[in-house]
């Protein structure tokens, strides 16, 4: 018999049906036994009556989490036995039905479960529901994060097709260059003493695919950060990231600001975006206003399904660094992304190096109730507004050359004036979902302190390998 999905059993009343189901609950009252079978589409009770002695007794040692296949007749529940909810009275999901079993096999058992996976988790430490993921996956709240996620990424790759955009891949194995934050390195076999890092973000290769002429690029991009532990981020996230040729800082905030109205209006018809079109505030007005660049303007904080975008522009470009103690002398350092352009009117004073506390950048952020979810900017498209950059930062002309001299040439070989944008997805999600941690929209998340507690990563190779890669170690640390 074909298998049916608990959810289209309501429109097979009367029939006979097959499902194949997780056990999530026995309850057994000696002659009626009752047992919750849940798959990807529900949840539904099932009864064992003892009169069906094969089934019944099957039924009397399946315990939760086993895996069985069921064959039964759909029935309606009496009026008096409709499960509702409690709090709002409204029938359950599946609450006016029950498939009274037939026949039942059990496809494979499971050892007792060490963490419980009805419930919604939050009682449960964290080591212990990431250790024991793929059962923490099974609980129904974590499955709505991660199936919505899907659907937002599914919207957004959708919009982006019709607009003409092509998603391309970009290599995770490529060349470390200081673009903010520590590189993840891995140790070349082949050639012992070199590195290849993991990419921070695809910004150079999509900006490398503006020069070659496919104008308007995005991925869902996977990207390595090794910074230093932060209870709420990952070592590896996933950025939606887009570039596009021959437009200014207006197109790309207009197209982004669409899709993110079309997400929320299509996938949360209960949210309310605050304002649209989404608010912009300077920097200083933000610093001023708000004392934070990525300010909350919700005007009803406890409404968790009021979304209150806005924009952050004009960002000062550089900001000084740390006094060096033996010189005491300080530098610049770029405040979001080297590879941005300045605001047109202050090119000059870059090309000049002058006031250079006062160049503004054409980065946008978007934040979303106080949380940046985004960033991006118009780039620098000739060759020398780029290499000023590196100058004002205080590269000598050799380590700009061997860092970015592929990004050079490729600037100076017929560069489309371009700009883009990269969302930080998991934190997206995460407040869509009205969760608080971006853990709970990540299948498999690491611990904040860059752990996988699952696959015990990271850890130790082989002497084998290490010998290959012409790596020893210099002393371990703890
Ligand atoms: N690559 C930048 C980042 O990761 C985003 C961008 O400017 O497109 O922050």
């Amino acid at each position: 018999m074909n298998r049916t999905y608990i959810k289209d059993l309501k429109n097979n009343v009367g029939k006979t049906v097959s499902i194949s189901a997780w056990v999530d609950v026995r309850r057994d009252h000696g002659k009626l036994i009752f047992i919750d079978l849940r798959d990807m589409s529900g949840r539904v009770q099932t009864v064992a009556l003892p009169s069906n002695k094969e089934a019944h007794e099957i039924a009397s040692k399946v315990r939760s989490e086993w895996v069985v296949r069921a064959e039964g007749i759909v029935n309606k529940r009496p009026e008096k036995m409709i499960s509702k909810n409690k709090e709002t009275g409204e029938i359950e999901e599946n609450g006016d039905i029950e498939l009274e079993l037939k026949k039942l096999e059990v496809l494979n058992e499971a050892q007792t479960p060490p963490i419980d996976v009805r419930s919604d988790g939050t009682e449960i430490g964290e080591e212990a529901r990431l250790k024991h993921r793929y059962l923490d996956l099974r609980r129904p709240r974590v499955q709505k994060n991660i199936r919505t996620r899907h659907k937002i990424i599914k919207y957004v790759r959708d919009f982006l097709d019709n607009e003409g955009f092509t998603e391309i891949e970009t290599p995770i194995l490529t060349k470390s260059t200081p673009e903010g934050a520590r590189d993840y390195v891995v140790p070349s076999r082949l050639e012992n003493g070199r590195f290849y890092a993991l990419p921070q973000s695809p910004q150079q290769y999509k900006q490398l695919l503006m020069v070659a002429g496919f104008e308007k690029y995005f991925q869902i991009a996977r990207c390595f950060r090794d910074e230093d532990t932060r209870s709420d981020r990952q070592p590896e996230f996933t950025q939606m990231d887009l570039e596009m040729s021959f437009v200014e800082r207006e197109e790309v905030m207009a197209l982004n600001e669409k899709l993110l109205v079309e997400i929320v209006t299509k996938l949360y018809p209960n949210k309310k975006i605050q304002t649209v079109p989404f608010p912009r505030i300077s920097y200083k007005e933000a610093m001023e206003k708000y004392k934070s660049d990525r300010p909350d303007i919700r005007t009803d904080k406890n409404d968790p399904n009021l979304l209150a975008f806005c924009w952050v522009i004009d960002f000062p470009f550089f900001e000084k660094t740390d006094e060096d103690p033996l010189t005491g002398r300080s530098g610049w350092t770029f405040t979001h992304n080297p590879f941005s352009a300045p605001k047109p009117e202050h090119m000059p004073m870059l090309m000049n190096k002058e006031k250079i506390g006062d160049i503004l950048t054409t980065q946008y952020d978007v934040v979303l109730n106080g949380f940046e979810i985004g960033g991006g900017s118009i780039r620098n498209h000739a060759p020398e507004a780029l290499k000023k950059v590196f100058e004002i930062m205080g590269y000598p002309d050799e380590q700009i050359e061997s860092n970015f001299g592929h990004m050079l040439r490729a600037l100076a070989s017929g560069a489309p004036p371009h700009g883009g944008i990269a969302w930080g997805l998991d934190r997206f999600v995460t407040l869509l979902q009205n969760e608080s941690s971006i853990r709970e929209v990540i299948a498999f998340a690491k611990t904040g302190e860059g752990k996988d507690l699952m696959m015990e990563a990271p850890s130790e190779i082989s002497e084998k390998q290490m010998r290959e890669l012409g790596i020893e170690l210099r002393k371990k640390k703890k």
